[in-house]
């Protein structure tokens, strides 16, 4: 069921995920703006606008404001979701002005910056890691994650070790998720873009993939079904329950918006296989007591157990 409208407005609005925005300024039209609004309360769905880093005017503000939403921006003093674009720019973080922050972060950037991330917990309880380029990973790059994952453990287990709140996606959700919980786009959430058509997320926008769709005419996706989890026979049978299921690189990497590649389904086995370490020796140490468990598996890609 649907319960997002995510409204970009303008194509240099942040990314808040695997997919590059635009450099080149292009406002929503405001009846566009209006157009998705009345559609979003018509469809009872809260809204996600998405800003560009320059100031909009005034009356694109009262539009805005005349619906409860929520904002997605760099600029952390004011939005509800903030976005940081690599490590350099964690520099700009203030403890608790905000609860949720997103680093978006090439591989190679994580890989030789672990330590600027370590001492961003240092100041944020909270931080969702999102890997720009996960489709590039390599065999190299996943012994070089796996290293990541277990210097990022480490701080998870002493600040629970300490009675101290953490949440790093990375690792954090697979312990308190028993089922999966993916990005969804196409089946919770659907984007308005600046060009006044619906798509299934803002990469497909970007992307030039075709809409689905406007608030006129309304809703139209096709072969909709196969953007919902059942419709997907790997992910359907798989556990890395903190997985995005990025339907865009599903499509970028293997042409199938329900068939995951290599890569994404590896980087989230490891994070999985991260997490189950970690709930392990939670346990043990009596730092937790829960009844979740996270059973050892002999593959990182479930594809590879399809085969068999
Ligand atoms: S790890 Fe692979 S199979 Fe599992 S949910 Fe993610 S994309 Fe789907």
């Amino acid at each position: 069921m649907l319960k997002y409208l995510i409204i970009q407005l303008d194509d240099t609005s942040a990314s808040f995920c695997h997919y590059p925005n635009k450099h080149q300024k292009s406002l929503i039209p405001l009846e566009v703006l209006k157009g998705g609004v009345v559609w979003a309360l018509k469809e009872n769905l809260m809204v996600q606008f998405v800003y560009p880093d320059y100031e909009l005017p005034k009356d694109y503000l009262d539009v805005i404001d005349s619906i409860d939403h929520i904002d997605i921006a760099h600029d952390h003093m004011k939005a509800d979701v903030s976005i940081f674009d690599g490590v350099h720019s964690l520099s700009t973080l203030k403890t608790s002005v905000f609860t949720h922050a997103i680093l978006r972060i090439t591989k190679n950037e994580l890989f030789n910056n672990i330590v600027g991330v370590k001492e961003a917990f240092e100041k944020q309880t909270s931080l969702n890691i999102v890997i720009t380029d996960i489709d590039t990973f390599n065999d190299t790059d996943f012994e070089s994650y796996k290293k990541v994952l277990t210097e990022l453990s480490s701080i998870v287990e002493k600040k629970i070790v300490s009675n101290k709140q953490v949440n790093i996606n990375l690792l954090s959700d697979r312990l308190v998720l028993s089922s999966m919980n993916n990005c969804n786009a196409g089946v919770e959430s659907i984007t308005l873009a600046p060009d006044g058509n619906f798509y299934i997320c803002p990469a497909s926008y970007y992307c030039e993939e075709k809409c689905v769709g406007n608030p006129v005419n309304g809703l139209d996706i096709p072969n909709e079904q196969l953007y919902k989890l059942e419709y997907s026979p790997i992910c359907r049978i798989c556990d890395a329950f903190q997985c995005k299921r990025c339907v865009w690189l599903n499509k970028k990497t293997t042409g199938e918006v329900n068939t995951p590649g290599h890569e994404q389904c590896v980087v989230a086995h490891l994070e999985r296989n991260a997490s189950r370490a970690l709930l392990e020796r939670l346990i043990q140490s009596g730092k937790i007591k829960t009844d979740m468990t996270i059973p050892e598996i002999a593959y990182l890609d479930p594809f590879d157990e399809i085969k068999r």
